[in-house]
């Protein structure tokens, strides 16, 4: 292994507060310079029955704990984050790729969520109503589910897994918590967070493995109550059909092919900095990365020109070297995906400006790097104007109007975030009114949200829950009504009102 920055070369499961060793491991690879950094465990089924067993015992006095002292914890958790905010983001770049700055905050990211979180102990509100009935009292409350899984993607290892795993356990739940294989160091990382904030045993348990044995075996066990899924389409539609069967509440967060609209009268400097950070940072490994660019027509040249100008100074490499703005792609079969999709936009007909190669030479070639790249006159029916390429790869539409921009916005079966520049304060409240995703930004590109907002998409990216937010508390627990009848009498709704 070629790292000081880890104290281990084998990570362990982290069950019922043990350190578990497991014998059958594969290596994770550095996407940026393609060597092996640590190795993480491929268990089976087994662990994830001891994790779920260990949860289920764990829980049930957890959820005794009031919540304002459950919070403790988790403010204990954001204050060691934050003294270790360096240290995670250099390891989070070394196993996903995204450039320093960006793991900084991605980790940041991860800070505020645990410090809200935190103050929701204090909140957790319930309703109090009137009563149908004299000397009846009527209230609703959140109860904890019990025990929770919660599967989460490579491209945002430690923000995800916090926006899930803070409401689950301020809520009064267990976790079980499946990272991705490719990127698994933050889940160690975050384990030993959480197991040095004095969080009871058994609370959080990481089982490592590959989706198809660890994410299904949770899928299936009967007293994981939850799944909270964030990743691709495709596997979210299986996660979904195997819950619906069995009656599981899952939550599911996916996809996007989020677009920037730039309108004629648009700070087209802006306008530019926007798309170059939305579309190539984290190489536009997103899921709210911009992948589409919907143009007035009167300004489409001139778009291009400043697009291809400052295209020129982006500086790919290493993202752990400072002057680096566009990283490495996670690895080779999403290099192959970007090519494919490349192709797929030559034959459609879209006009290629700039890129559409890998890029393997002298520094890059033990890495995954791909060129940023963007199409021109692509129309709204082509598939790279539909399909989610996950790569630094973006396509300019031209159109007329403002109701056409809105129109080619919403063609996609995704519906996660898009944008849009404009001076016209007119155009603004139409376009967040009509631009049918669950993120609106107005003059900033298509990524930045903040943790105390609800993150998730509509349409084709999720299945109606959200993340962050005091909305995600809702997918850990459910609704509680009580009613306090304290008239000495049976008193029957809707029969015995005067
Ligand atoms: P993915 O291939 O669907 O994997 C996501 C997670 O699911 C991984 O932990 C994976 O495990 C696991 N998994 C795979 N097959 C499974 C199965 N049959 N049962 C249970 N779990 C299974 O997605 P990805 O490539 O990691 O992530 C990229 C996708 O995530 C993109 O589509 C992106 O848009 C989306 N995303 C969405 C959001 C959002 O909030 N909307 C945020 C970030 C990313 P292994 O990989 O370890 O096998």
């Amino acid at each position: 292994m070629t790292t000081t920055l880890l104290d281990v070369n084998v990570l362990n499961n982290y069950i019922n507060g043990e350190w578990i060793d497991v014998e059958r491991t594969t290596p994770v690879i550095n996407p940026a310079t393609g060597e092996a950094v640590v190795n993480v465990p491929l268990s089976t089924k087994e662990s994830v029955d001891d994790a779920v067993a260990a949860a289920k015992v764990a829980q049930k006095e957890w959820a005794l704990v009031p919540a304002p002292q459950r919070a403790e914890v988790l403010y204990q958790v954001g204050i060691i984050m934050k003294e270790r905010k360096e240290h995670l983001s250099k390891l989070l770049t070394m196993e996903n790729g995204k450039v320093l700055e960006e793991a900084r905050g991605e980790v940041q990211e991860g800070i505020d969520m645990a410090f809200y979180m935190a103050g929701e102990g204090r909140r957790l509100f319930g309703q109090t109503t009137p009563a149908e009935l004299k000397d009846k009292f009527a209230m609703s409350v959140r109860a904890p589910i019990g025990v929770v899984g919660i599967i989460t993607p490579w491209n945002f290892p430690i923000a995800i897994a916090t926006w899930k795993s803070f409401p689950a356990i301020i809520a009064g739940n267990a976790v079980v918590w499946k990272p991705a294989t490719e990127t698994p160091i933050m889940a160690y990382e975050l384990a030993k967070i959480y197991e040095e904030a004095g969080l009871p045993k058994g609370i959080i348990n990481v089982v490592f493995g590959s989706g198809s044995t660890v994410g299904d075996a949770m899928v299936q066990h009967n007293d994981i109550r939850v799944i909270s899924f964030t990743g691709s389409n495709e596997t979210g539609s299986h996660i979904a059909g195997e819950c619906g069967r069995q009656l599981k509440k899952v939550s599911l967060e996916m996809g996007g092919k989020n677009a920037v609209i730039v309108m004629d009268d648009a700070d087209l400097n802006l306008a530019v900095e926007g798309i170059l950070w939305s579309a190539f940072g984290t190489s536009g490994q997103r899921c709210t990365a911009c992948s589409r660019v919907i143009v007035h027509e009167n300004v489409k040249e001139e778009l291009e020109k400043r697009l291809l100008e400052e295209m020129r100074n982006l500086s790919i490499g290493n993202g752990m070297d400072e002057a680096v703005k566009v990283g490495p792609i996670i690895n080779e079969a999403g290099i192959e995906k970007i090519k494919k999709y490349i192709e797929i936009g030559k034959n459609e007909g879209a006009k290629l400006l700039a890129g559409g190669h890998e890029l393997t030479d002298g520094t890059y070639a033990n890495g995954n790097y791909f060129a940023p790249t963007l199409f021109t006159d692509a129309t709204v029916d082509m598939r790279i104007a539909q399909e989610e390429i996950f790569g630094p790869v973006v396509s300019l539409i031209p159109v007329k109007s403002f109701e056409e921009a809105i129109e080619v916005n919403n063609s996609v079966t995704y519906g996660l975030s898009s944008s849009i520049f404009t001076k016209d304060v007119n155009q603004v409240f139409k376009a967040q009114r009509d631009l049918d995703t669950g993120i609106v930004y107005v003059n900033a590109g298509t990524t930045g949200a903040e943790i105390h907002l609800p993150f998730g998409g509509s349409k084709g990216t999720g299945n109606g829950h959200r993340d962050s937010g005091v909305q995600a508390l809702d997918v850990f627990t459910e609704w509680k009504a009580i009613y306090v009848d304290y008239s000495g009498k049976l008193q029957r709704a809707q029969i015995d009102v005067d």
